[in-house]
Formats: structure tokens, sequence, C-alpha cells
């Protein structure tokens, strides 16, 4: 349930409905808009009486929301989302890309990546300090220690920081180190991480699980942002199929009705998506022109030696040709690449 209050109500009459929402047993999410202020309903809704609400002074509109994830869905809160780092913002009209290795190895690989993001305008590394591998002999990611080269690699030269975050009990240290927390594919449904990172100030990138429908990505979305947490990018990253051609299928047909059911932005990894570095700039561009949001793409020095994902990594020279060619299509697309922080 939405409460739309009309244009020139006062603070106090918000306060009034918020008031009643409570004592109803009902948890009350204001949604300041720019010409007027919602507050959306969650909990037993089914249960309320409309004549509770819409007597109030202020109070324009009762709109049912009839999605099962609320305050993901566009019926709450029909203007797209926009999530901001310092560096940067995912929303309307803008294409940020991450980029970095998928594994944090060592210091000097970690700077020299950042320092040539940077050169490049991009404004948030990424790189795995914990990592989800399939295999425990695989190399497990240098945990706290890749943390603390994550966090000299943003001292060094400014810029933003994504890692991913596998345990609750690692949600502080990961989100002091992070400029944007990620929960991987593989705990999409790990509903007390989910919880975990919503109490957390940073904005959480949440990849779509390896068989996960657009209703479940999005209902994991809500666990976040019933905890409090606003700040949600969504991400394709491709799903299990029969197909062999490629490590997934990347589902680039899933934006189109992510945009249209959800507000929050929504980006794509082709490089998990295809597995496959000569295939990750065509993705991206497919992913640009379909209306993602961003990229978040792997970029290692050395692809052909790095200690996670080397096939599917692109060199520097590989990514600059990418940036070229993304470079060239944003502008007729109206989008802009890697735009500075809105404000
Ligand atoms: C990653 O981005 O480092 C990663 C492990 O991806 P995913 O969770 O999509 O497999
Ligand atoms: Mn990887």
């Amino acid at each position: 349930m939405l409460v739309v209050m009309q244009r020139l109500a006062s603070d106090d009459q918000v306060q009034q409905v918020i008031r009643k929402i409570q004592e109803l047993g009902l948890t009350p999410h204001p949604l300041p808009g720019p010409t007027r202020t919602a507050i959306g309903i969650t909990g037993n809704t089914g249960a309320i009486d409309p004549a509770n609400l819409d007597g109030l002074p202020g109070v324009m509109e009762l709109i049912r929301v009839t999605k099962p994830y609320k305050l993901a869905s566009r019926e709450m809160h029909p203007d797209d989302s926009i999530v901001r780092t310092a560096q940067t913002s995912f929303g309307p009209g803008a294409f940020p890309i991450i980029a970095g290795p998928c594994s944090v190895e060592n210091e000097e690989m970690l700077l020299r990546t950042a320092e040539f993001l940077v050169s490049r305008g991009i404004p948030l590394l990424r790189g795995g300090a914990f990592k989800p591998r399939t295999s425990p002999y695989s190399f497990q990611g240098l945990e706290h220690e890749g943390l603390r080269i994550l966090r000299k690699a943003r001292e060094a030269t400014g810029i933003g920081i994504v890692t991913e975050v596998m345990d609750a009990s690692q949600v502080d240290d990961v989100a002091e180190a992070a400029d944007i927390v990620q929960i991987g594919a593989r705990n999409m449904q790990n509903f007390s991480l989910l919880k975990r990172v919503s109490l957390c100030r940073k904005p959480v990138l949440l990849k779509r699980g390896l068989s996960a429908t657009l209703e479940e990505l999005l209902m994991s979305a809500e666990y976040v942002l019933a905890g409090g947490n606003r700040q949600v990018i969504l991400c394709e990253r491709g799903v299990r199929t029969f197909a062999d051609h490629s490590r997934n299928t990347l589902d680039l047909s899933v934006i189109p009705p992510a945009k249209e059911l959800s507000h929050l932005p929504i980006i794509v990894d082709p490089s998990h998506g295809t597995g496959r570095r000569g295939f990750v700039p065509p993705m991206a561009r497919a992913a640009l022109a379909a209306g993602a949001d961003g990229l978040i793409v792997e970029v290692h020095p050395d692809p052909d030696r790095a200690m996670s994902d080397g096939a599917q990594t692109l060199n520097f020279q590989q990514f600059d040709q990418l940036l070229d060619s993304l470079r060239q299509l944003a502008a007729p697309l109206g989008r802009q690449l890697n735009p500075r922080p809105a404000t």
C-alpha cells in the first residue's frame, strides 16, 4: 500500500500519517519526491481499512501495491532511483563502469590497475578479497589483507571500491573498505546476509543468482530495502541454461522487464556472463543498447596469469578498445559514460 500525500501537505500531516500507520501495527517508509511525499506501507496491509488513512488531512490517495516486492516495485516508486557513491552515480542517463580484477592478488597489481583505470576516467575498481569459489582448493582470496590493499588503492588514487561480502560476520569490515558492497550470485538468497547488509550505509550491488527469476531477484532486493538501505543496484551476470558455448547465458532480455517492474538501476556483468574475454566487448555494447545502467567488467594487467577467471578477463589494451567503442555508442543512445556524482 502507498499513501500519496497532496503536493502542499505539511510535515505535520506527513507525521500524522506515519503515526497512524504505526498505530495500525504496520511499518511506514517515507518516500520524499520532488513534488510530493509518498509513504509506503509494509506489513499485513490486506487488513487495512482505507477509511483509517484516506480521511487524514493532506492525504491525496491510497494505492494498493499488487507486487510481492513492495519497496522495489515501480508501483511504489514511479521514478527511477539514483544510487550515488562519492565518485559517480547510477541512474537515468548515466552509464558508470566498474572494472578490475576478479580477485585482489597483491598490492602491486591492484595499484597498477587502479592507476590505469583512473587515467581512463573509470570511477570504481572491482576486486574480490573474499572469493566464493566452487572448489575449496582454488584461491580463496586474500581476505583481510585484500581489504587492506583495496583501502590503499582508494587512498592512493581516489577510485571507489566494489568488493564482495560472503558472510554476515564480514559486513562491517567489508563495508568500511568498500564504496559499494557486492552480494555475489551464490548468496543472492542468503537471507541473513541480506538482512545484515540492509543495516549498512553503503550501496549494495546485488547479483542475480545462477537460476533466479527476476521476481526472486527483486524479492532479495526487497530484503535490503525493507531493512532500511535504499541504495540497491541490481546486476545481471548470466544464468544457467543448456548452452555450452559460454560459461553462462547472459540474459539481457531481463533488462526491459526489470526496468518496467522496478525503479532500481540494473547493471550487467559480461565477464561472468560469457566466461570468454572475446565475447565480453560485444555483450558490453549490447548491454548499453538494451538499457542497462552500467557495467562491471574484469580487467587485469596480465589476464593469462590471473589467479581467478583469467579466461574472461580483458587486458588494459582490450579494455581501452572496449571503452572507445562504448564512448561512440553512448552519445547517440543519450547516455553519459562514467558521470561525476549527481547532486
Ligand atoms: C564476482 O563478481 O567476483 C563474482 C564472484 O561473480 P558472481 O557472484 O556473479 O559469480
Ligand atoms: Mn570472477
